[in-house]
């Protein structure tokens, strides 16, 4: 393992400037990922910078209905605060579907939005990735991918983002505010922080070097009586998704009055399924309904070779996920 030294930032500012002064410096939160990936060779820095100490882990409603979750504040802390329960659900319920107890006590919300993706050969030093090492090849796109993405995946990259809670995030519209070089705060869309891989998949989001996290906003909506994260997993708990769907539905009298629907495990970034959501607008909330939305959803999806089940199942897993949202 390469030698690092060790900061302790005390502001915000501080972090910002140490880690944005050198490319091989990180911030450190939980480090429930970093540290994983440091062992394991897949990241090398010279310089950790602990930020787990800054100021910036409440959770708070905004003048005007919404929450503001602060980066540091836990994923448990998170997903128990009583506004969060109440008003987000859909939040509660994916960020409790990741990971373990321990865990989640640990991990904090920033670096759940920046962890990185599990794909094996990501992880497997004695094979190409272009994500760790850009330029030498994608072994999972012939290879095993049945893990892989079947959406907006490219010949460089088909790993997917293996976060639960950003898939609420981005169902939720939520938007994400950093704090850049400048001592200024720049507010980033849910939907466009994570990117897609397209050639340069070694970049899983749009955030600069050296930017810091500092919370995440979720706009106040009316999804909370009818939204539901459904994950699907190769083991009960303790995996990451194959699949998962968060459903949010506004209904009144049975009648759909707007849907957002988001995917996991099937993309580079949380994946909004724009086409369903538009067809449930208007439509009654009943079973074949949201049959034809979940077509709608998986419409075009490009399989691997070993990944086609991925299709079926995000089809049926959407069709139950917006059931159990209306609570038929
Ligand atoms: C065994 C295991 C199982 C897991 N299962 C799941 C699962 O099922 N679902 C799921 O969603 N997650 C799962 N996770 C991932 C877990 O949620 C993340 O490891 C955790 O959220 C990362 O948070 P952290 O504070 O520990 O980040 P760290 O490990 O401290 O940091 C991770 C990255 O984020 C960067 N970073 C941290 N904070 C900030 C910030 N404020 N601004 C900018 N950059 C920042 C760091 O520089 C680093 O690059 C699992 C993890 C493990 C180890």
């Amino acid at each position: 393992m390469r030698p690092f030294a060790f900061k302790r930032a005390a502001a915000p500012a501080d972090a910002v400037k140490f880690v944005a002064a050198n490319r091989d410096a990180r911030f450190i939160a939980g480090g429930t990922n970093l540290v994983d990936l440091i062992k394991e060779g897949v990241d090398s820095p010279n310089e950790l910078v602990d930020i787990s100490r800054l100021p910036l882990s409440t959770v708070r409603s905004m003048p005007g209905g919404g929450i503001t979750i602060g980066a540091l504040a836990k994923n448990t802390d998170t997903a128990n605060h009583p506004i969060v329960r109440k008003d987000f659900p859909l939040l509660t319920q994916a960020i409790l579907a990741g990971a373990s107890p321990q865990i989640r006590n640990m991990a904090t919300n920033g670096g759940n939005l920046m962890q990185r993706t599990r794909c094996h050969y990501f992880y497997d030093l004695a094979t190409p990735c272009n994500k760790r090492q850009p330029g030498s090849g994608c072994a999972a796109k012939d290879g095993l991918n049945r893990y892989s993405a079947i959406f907006g995946w490219s010949d460089s990259c088909v790993a997917v983002h293996p976060s639960d809670m950003c898939v609420a995030l981005a169902a939720l519209d939520a938007m994400v505010n950093v704090q850049g070089m400048d001592g200024k705060t720049r507010t980033i869309k849910f939907t466009d922080f994570h990117r897609l891989p397209e050639a340069s998949p070694e970049k899983d989001n749009t955030l600069a070097h050296g930017e810091l996290i500092v919370s995440i906003d979720v706009p106040k909506n009316n999804f909370a009586a009818n939204s539901y994260y459904l994950k699907v997993r190769d083991r009960a708990s303790y995996a990451f998704a194959l699949v998962s769907v968060a459903a949010a539905l506004h209904v009144e009298r049975g009648t759909i009055r707007s849907a957002r629907l988001a995917l996991g495990g099937v993309a580079h970034k949380p994946w909004r399924a724009a086409a369903a959501e538009s067809f449930l607008a208007g439509k009654r909330a009943e079973i074949g309904v949201f049959q034809q939305a979940a077509e709608l959803a998986v419409k075009d999806a490009k399989p691997l070779s070993e990944n086609g089940y991925k299709v079926k199942l995000a089809q049926r897993a959407v069709a139950k996920a917006l059931g159990r949202a209306a609570n038929l």
